[in-house]
């Protein structure tokens, strides 16, 4: 399988933990005979600096005319101060729009190995496997019209969605719930906004062509409530933008960091595959950042754009072997018989466990 995979690290910890998902990558197509090729562009604070805008034309040319993105993370403090527009999450919203990549998945998995790093008692979070499927082209981020009054005493969002925005995004998680344990939970704020009633009678019509998958609502203050009570209930989350992204930090308190958060935005032409986590400022330049969700990021790269499922699984099970074994980056570390690793360690470790798994594949299939 030939693979053109534009590389964009962006801010902060992105190009650190980038760099790890990447050496994985080389190793998945060396070991399984694929042909990666990898391109960098730049992206966010780091674009602005070199080109002077968060999304160069180049950049998203190059995006364009390959067959996934592998980002990193984008924000810098010194571009705080920027108007909205300016600043260097504007070239990652420009870049999912420009993608068509409508559908953001999220999985959240709770790992036995680091159960000890979720503030929810293990009974609570343990067996937790959710999938957050999150509207992504939609909603306040996007809505016009948005900005200050001319004294700049008043400012405003608009809260958009259509019809059409709303079916192919629950079909998406229908068919992801098909595939899972048949339940979808479809979260709105419908006792107060109107998109969010359009929102339920919607899902509502299309939940009729799936009759093998439960349909439930939730408020979204409710579902907040839920996932941090009781996390098993849920299967396939499905929201809008707004909620989609204060749902999944809140999900990561499951997994026990941030930095364990994969994702994947699909339904364009090209899929984007990014960790959930910011450019973390406070830890940046210390190689101390996790780089197991822009790892896992990767993985959902291979089963998304390059429909590698077996190898994707392969890299989800090393993740999983070199937690197993003890090994933390800080952010995971809680305490004696665990092993504080830096984040190329971190990598080094998962390639490791992935040519375990691959070249007992191998071996297995040659016998
Ligand atoms: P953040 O996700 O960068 O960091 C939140 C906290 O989590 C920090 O304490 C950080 O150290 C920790 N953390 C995050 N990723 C980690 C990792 N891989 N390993 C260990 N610890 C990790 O969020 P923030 O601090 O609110 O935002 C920082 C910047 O990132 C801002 O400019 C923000 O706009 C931007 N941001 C970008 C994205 C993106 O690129 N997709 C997402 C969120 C925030």
């Amino acid at each position: 399988m030939k693979l053109k995979i534009a590389v964009l690290p962006g801010d902060g910890i992105g190009p650190e933990v980038t760099a790890q998902a990447v050496r994985v990558l080389k190793v998945v197509a060396a070991l399984h005979g694929h042909a990666f090729e990898f391109e960098e562009w730049p992206v966010g604070g780091v674009a602005i600096k070199q080109e002077g805008a968060p999304l160069p034309s180049s950049t998203l040319d190059a995006c364009l005319s390959s067959n996934a993105v592998l980002l990193g993370a984008v924000g810098a403090p010194e571009h705080d101060k920027l108007a909205p527009e300016a600043r260097p999450e504007a070239g990652l919203l420009a870049l999912r729009n420009a993608l068509g990549a409508y559908a953001n998945l999220r999985p959240v998995v709770a790992y036995e190995a680091i159960s000890e790093c979720s503030p929810l008692r293990p009974e609570i979070a343990r067996d937790a496997d959710i999938l957050i499927v999150r509207e992504l082209l939609g909603g306040l981020y996007f809505g016009q019209p948005r900005g200050f009054d001319s004294e700049g005493a008043s400012a405003f969002n608009t809260m958009r969605y259509s019809a059409t925005e709303i079916e192919r995004i629950a079909h998406i998680a229908f068919k992801a719930a098909e595939a899972r344990r048949q339940k979808v939970t479809s979260v709105d704020k419908a006792n107060v906004l109107e998109t969010s009633q359009l929102w339920r009678e919607v899902v509502t019509r299309v939940a009729q062509e799936y009759p093998g998958v439960s349909l439930e609502h939730l408020y979204v203050d409710a579902c907040a409530m839920h996932l941090i009570m009781d996390p098993l209930r849920f299967d396939v989350i499905l929201t809008e933008n707004l909620f989609g992204d204060i749902l999944s930090d809140e999900a990561a308190v499951i997994m026990g960091s941030l930095g364990m958060l994969a994702s994947a935005s699909i339904g364009g032409a090209v899929g984007l595959y990014e960790p959930v986590h910011g450019s973390a400022p406070d830890i940046a330049g210390q190689g101390v950042a996790n780089p197991l969700g822009a790892i896992a990021s990767a993985a959902l790269l291979l089963r998304h754009s390059a429909q590698l499922e077996q190898e994707s699984r392969e890299v989800e099970a090393a993740i999983r072997a070199v937690l197993d074994a003890g090994y933390r980056t800080p952010d995971l570390y809680r305490g004696p018989g665990k092993r504080v690793v830096q984040t190329s360690e971190m990598g080094s470790l998962v390639v490791e466990a992935f040519s375990d798994i691959a070249n007992q594949r191998h071996a297995y299939h040659a016998v």
